[in-house]
């Protein structure tokens, strides 16, 4: 840290992602990005844009805006689109937390929630989830604070019925809830369809994960007109082009390729079952997951060792060091030949695992 940092970042964790390393070809399950490349159509809008990137993006993203609109229902003055999901959330810990109005999300939940509230100074409140790591929506009601849930949640991939979503939003009518629904394709209920009857409501959502398009950065944000107002007079003072041109056409277009995005979703989700089926064999425990990845733990191995012993195979996926979840791995949910690879390595660590422990 050298002397000029200000000291009110002086305290600062920031957000430790996945990792994204160069060095050898992974089996790369651990950062829930999809393993299938955008459509020929998308790539092609993102490379025709190239030549004019002399030229800035459109500060209205009016033309994607407009889509995002038809396709989900709603007006283009009640959409924001941001770079990656992970930048609205920032603004609405901007826009609608201080000192008088903390944050509350559950304790396990995604990392991000409680960086966004120190960097921007506000309090924050964590609810643990229940015994099986469901959240309960009735810790939400009443709470007087701004609810930050990623339904479905991650990294544990369970999820909360819209009827529930809606019970938060009515009972905190004066604090904005905020639903990040960045899994919400591979099986969840999206509470787009309340934003209409709840003023308080902000849904987000990302292009990461079942859009294939993690590398370009886009993200939504779909609320009340007031609260997109608020959002975006947050985006003009931080930076109006914040959504690049290259980007917004590749958004624009995968909007227009329905049929290969449904059929993408669904072979991730048979993959899942697949895999969370084998696992349950092998004697995991596995969480239900409304996601593309699985929450697992076996009493056979510690979820570091399984995490680094993968890791030594060639596998990579995710380990958290959080008390509550430090047994467990999030696996992504790849293609069927990565699953059956990954399968295969589990396998092979289980046997070393015993032999170990046989000759101890
Ligand atoms: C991946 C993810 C995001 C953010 O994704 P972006 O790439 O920034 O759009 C937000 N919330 C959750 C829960 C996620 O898993």
């Amino acid at each position: 840290m050298s002397k000029f940092f200000s000291d009110k970042y002086k305290e600062l964790t920031p957000y430790t992602p996945g990792e994204q390393p160069v060095d050898m070809q992974y089996i790369k399950l651990n950062t829930n990005e999809s393993p299938f490349p955008p459509p020929a159509s998308v790539v092609e809008a993102i490379k025709a844009e190239g030549a004019k990137a002399h030229l800035y993006s459109d500060p209205t993203c009016k033309k994607f805006v407009a889509k995002v609109a038809e396709v989900y229902g709603v007006k283009p003055t009640q959409v924001i689109a941001v770079n990656g999901s992970d930048e609205v959330l920032n603004f609405a810990f901007m826009a609608f937390c201080d000192k008088a109005t903390p944050a509350v999300f559950p304790d396990i939940t995604y990392g991000f929630y409680s960086v966004f509230a120190q960097l921007n100074g506000v309090p924050y409140k964590t609810i643990p989830l229940k015994e099986d790591f469901s959240v309960d929506y009735r810790d939400y009601l009443h709470v007087n604070a701004t609810v930050f849930i990623a339904n479905p949640n991650a990294p544990t991939g369970m999820q909360l019925s819209l009827d529930e979503i809606e019970q938060i939003a009515k009972s905190n009518p004066d604090n904005v809830v905020v639903i990040d629904e960045a899994y919400v394709d591979f099986g969840g209920e999206s509470a787009v369809k309340l934003v209409d009857a709840y003023e308080n409501l902000l849904v987000t959502q990302t292009f990461s994960k079942s859009r294939s398009l993690a590398g370009a950065r886009l993200g939504i944000g779909i609320g009340s007109e007031k609260l997109i107002a608020d959002l975006h007079t947050l985006r003009y003072s931080t930076n109006p082009y914040n959504v690049n041109r290259m980007t917004l056409a590749g958004g624009y277009q995968a909007l227009c390729e329905t049929e290969y995005y449904q059929n993408a979703v669904r072979t991730v989700v048979e993959n899942r079952e697949y895999t969370a089926a084998a696992l349950k064999n092998l004697g995991f425990d596995v969480l239900p997951s409304k996601t593309n990845f699985l929450f697992v733990k076996t009493p056979l191995v510690a979820g570091e060792t399984l995490y680094k012993k993968l890791k030594e195979k060639g596998v990579l996926v995710r380990h958290f060091t959080a008390d509550r979840i430090k047994e467990f791995c999030r696996v992504t949910i790849g293609s069927k030949a990565q699953m059956v690879a990954f399968l295969q390595k589990v396998e092979e660590i289980l046997a070393e695992e015993k032999n170990e422990k046989g000759t101890n």
